[in-house]
């Protein structure tokens, strides 16, 4: 194999690995802040005695870790969960309760975005089922929604808004204080999937008007399993569990506290890194991007045109199947994905590049590179010459 300067590349022993979207390897200064969590400091935090109190600090500090994160947000306004499908639903189909509870006959109305994630696209076809009326507000061509795509979607009787922070797909950050301001125009609540931005960009809730937003640990360098609800002081939420009342009534069942730990101790570290990191990601993104199309200058790149995750590069390879160029690609020791990880396996073309106007066929030519805080520049300079022979050799062979 030769790289771009001509130099022999030697065998790909360490793997790449380039799917940060999907999920992240954890910190191990946050691995490190779980581990007494699993013996000494193993209390059940609801409890009294010493270990319960040790648990129960713990998890406090980590709520302060993460309100931090947010801005300096309230602590009382985290509340833990399982993960970022498990906010999202309790988001959406929380408020609809309480808001059923409030006035059982007032017909609800919501808004969400056509390019968000199956977590809130299909809670909101669940709520659809039981009576909401659901609108899916547009985006442009590069998965943008604009307030004017929103303010389209908006009726006098909406009563929620959920549109995501930043894309899976495409990486592309959407004018989430603008959104905001929309949907307050018409009284509406405002919620935001911050899945994929939180942890990689700074985000400010109280500043940008958000109500309510949803996290996941595993996306910024924190265990799986274990993800977060912010809501804004004077939201009501009815919980979607019923049990023992933790978190403060909302959220039930005896508390996550290792996971819990460790995503406090990932949002400080990445909050804590923050410019430094966004300038290197980008850069090195940006590097790639170069790389690749200096070679292959018929590449597209979604979402070039607007404010992009720093780590997020989305290629469409004419004459190229991105299942095919996944594969190939892994064969040689680096991991990408074709479209969305957490809906890959499905036949179906990418609802959000399909929104976004790309044809079927492009849609089975894309594919997903997404680099994080630990991508070195030599990774991507072994990926852009891969990339470059692998889609070089799929279009020789008439592979697509
Ligand atoms: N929302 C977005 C935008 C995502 O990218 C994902 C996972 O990829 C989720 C929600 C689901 O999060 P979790 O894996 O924590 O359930």
């Amino acid at each position: 194999m030769i790289d771009l300067r001509g130099n022999t590349v030697e065998n790909l022993e360490k793997p790449i690995y380039l799917d940060y979207g999907a999920t992240s390897p954890m910190w191990p200064e946050a691995v490190a802040a779980m581990l007494p969590y699993f013996t000494e400091r193993f209390g059940n935090p609801s409890g009294v005695c010493k270990a319960a109190q040790d648990a129960r600090k713990g998890v406090e500090e980590a709520r302060r870790k993460v309100a931090q994160a947010l801005g300096g947000v309230p602590a009382q306004t985290v509340y833990f969960t399982g993960g970022g499908t498990e906010s999202d639903n309790l988001a959406l189909t929380g408020f609809v309760n309480a808001m059923r509870a409030q006035a059982p006959d007032k017909p609800l109305h919501i808004v969400v975005g056509a390019t968000e994630h199956p977590a809130v696209l299909e809670t909101a076809r669940y709520l659809e089922r039981t009576g909401v009326a659901v609108s899916y507000a547009r985006c442009d061509a590069n998965g943008v929604i604009t307030p004017e795509y929103l303010e389209q979607a908006m009726r006098p009787d909406t009563v929620l808004v959920s549109i995501m922070y930043a894309n899976n797909e495409v990486g592309t950050v959407q004018p989430v204080s603008e959104l905001a301001a929309v949907s307050h125009t018409y009284g509406a609540v405002f919620h935001t999937d911050a899945v994929q931005a939180f942890g990689h960009i700074s985000i400010d809730p109280a500043s940008e008007g958000v109500d309510m937003l949803s996290a996941s640990g595993h996306k910024f360098g924190g265990p799986k399993g274990t993800g977060f609800l912010y809501v804004r002081e004077g939201v009501k939420l009815t919980p979607i569990l019923n049990g023992g009342g933790q978190e403060r009534h909302l959220r039930s069942g005896t508390l996550n506290v290792p996971g819990i730990i460790g995503m406090g101790e990932a949002a400080r570290i990445s909050a804590a890194g923050m410019a430094e990191t966004v300038a290197r990601v980008a850069g090195l993104r940006d590097l790639l991007q170069q790389l690749i199309l200096e070679k292959l200058p018929d590449i597209t790149v979604r979402g070039a045109g607007t404010p992009r995750l720093p780590g997020h590069l989305s290629l469409t390879v004419p004459g190229v199947t991105g299942e095919n160029l996944v594969l190939m690609l892994n064969l040689r020791g680096i991991c990408i994905s074709a479209g969305s990880a957490c809906t890959s396996g499905e036949t179906a073309p990418s609802h959000v590049l399909s929104a976004m106007g790309l044809t079927e066929k492009e849609c089975y030519g894309t594919v997903r590179i997404t680099l994080g805080p630990q991508t070195t520049r030599e990774e991507i300079e072994e990926t852009a010459v891969a990339v470059i022979e692998e889609v070089t050799r799929l279009r020789s062979m008439n592979l697509g």
